[in-house]
């Protein structure tokens, strides 16, 4: 629990929690009661009705859907969730100093242009320079869908947090686990990586570098999206949808009868093709003419007896799609 430093309610709080939403007046606020002035969040617009049309528009385009899928589907429950995510500008200017990998060719064949009877490979010094502004995006939270934490956040319609805005929607607004010395931290070291990434693909071995590395304007902005469930047939699927955007983040859908009787059909005749060009290279089966791909018969007849096996499993089980955007 905490008190908020600035209406006086108390409100629940979770381990971890540092920078605090007070969910009665919407003011962001340090544990020792600081109020935290940069807090942004991005508009809803796409309301709960509007979200899951979107979604069930998107879910019947996708390969398999069942055509009555968005007459039967019937939505249980919508929630709107506020995730948290620190955003950095971080500038950063490297130099560097390594060796990249290179080779002279000596005595090219006569008859093989191309190939060579002897190649040296060496170290070749090499440096440089990268200066790049980068976009930090760290989420605030530990307990986020993979999807959600890594899904496009359009930053640029950023506006500042309003608590009769989130509350229009009944949304939940989620504590950050970041304080913003802690976000500013995390921004500079990812913002390093970065750097050490651009590095790394202009030489092999780093000798030497120097970073300028400044972490500019941090804010936490709080992102609304929608976390729903429908019922179809007798079984239940979950989605996410972006609040500001309309754009599925995540969702998995049910596969029509026909859909998973095809893949079944694909994977025997695969399943069937495999297993008989594995008894060709076992020799089982004699055919003279195919004397010389043994070898490859099998390893072919191998994969495919197994592409086939993965066909009729997945055409069986019943379990749903999930499909990324
Ligand atoms: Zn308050």
């Amino acid at each position: 629990m905490a008190r908020c430093a600035f209406c006086d309610a108390d409100f629940k709080t979770g381990p971890g929690d540092v920078l605090l939403v007070c969910p009665y007046c919407g003011t962001a606020q340090t544990t020792e009661g600081a109020k935290f002035k940069d807090h942004y969040m991005i508009r809803v617009h796409f309301d709960q009705y509007e979200a899951q049309t979107t979604l069930l528009d998107w879910v019947s385009k996708q390969l398999g859907a069942p055509s009555d899928l968005p007459v039967k589907a019937k939505f249980l429950q919508g929630k709107q969730v506020w995730y948290p995510f620190w955003i950095s500008r971080v500038d950063a200017d490297t130099d560097y100093r390594g060796l990249g990998k290179d080779a002279h060719f000596h005595d090219e064949w006569p008859q093989r242009r191309g190939a060579y009877k002897r190649i040296d490979f060496f170290w070749k010094p090499e440096s440089g320079r990268f200066t790049r502004r980068h976009e930090i995006n760290i989420c605030a939270v530990k307990e986020i869908d993979e999807d959600v934490r890594a899904h496009p956040i359009p930053t640029r319609a950023k506006e500042y947090f309003s608590h009769a805005h989130a509350e229009d929607y009944g949304g939940e607004v989620l504590h950050s686990n970041l304080t913003e010395e802690q976000a500013r931290e995390l921004a500079k070291k990812i913002a390093y990586d970065k750097q050490t990434h651009l590095i790394l693909d202009e030489v092999d071995k780093i000798e030497d570098r120097n970073d300028n590395i400044d972490v500019g304007e941090t804010y936490l902005v709080h992102v609304p999206i929608w976390e729903l469930e429908y019922r179809y047939g007798n079984d239940k699927y979950r989605a996410t949808v972006s609040a500001p955007t309309g754009y599925v983040i995540e969702s998995k859908y049910p596969r029509s009868m026909s859909f998973r009787a095809g893949g079944i059909g694909v994977g025997l005749i695969m399943l069937l093709l495999g297993i008989g060009l594995v008894t060709i290279a076992m020799g089982y089966l004699a055919i003279p003419m195919l004397p010389l791909y043994q070898g490859g018969y099998a390893v072919s007849g191998g994969l495919l007896a197994i592409l086939g096996l993965a066909l009729i499993y997945k055409g069986a089980s019943s379990k749903e799609a999930k499909e990324q955007v």
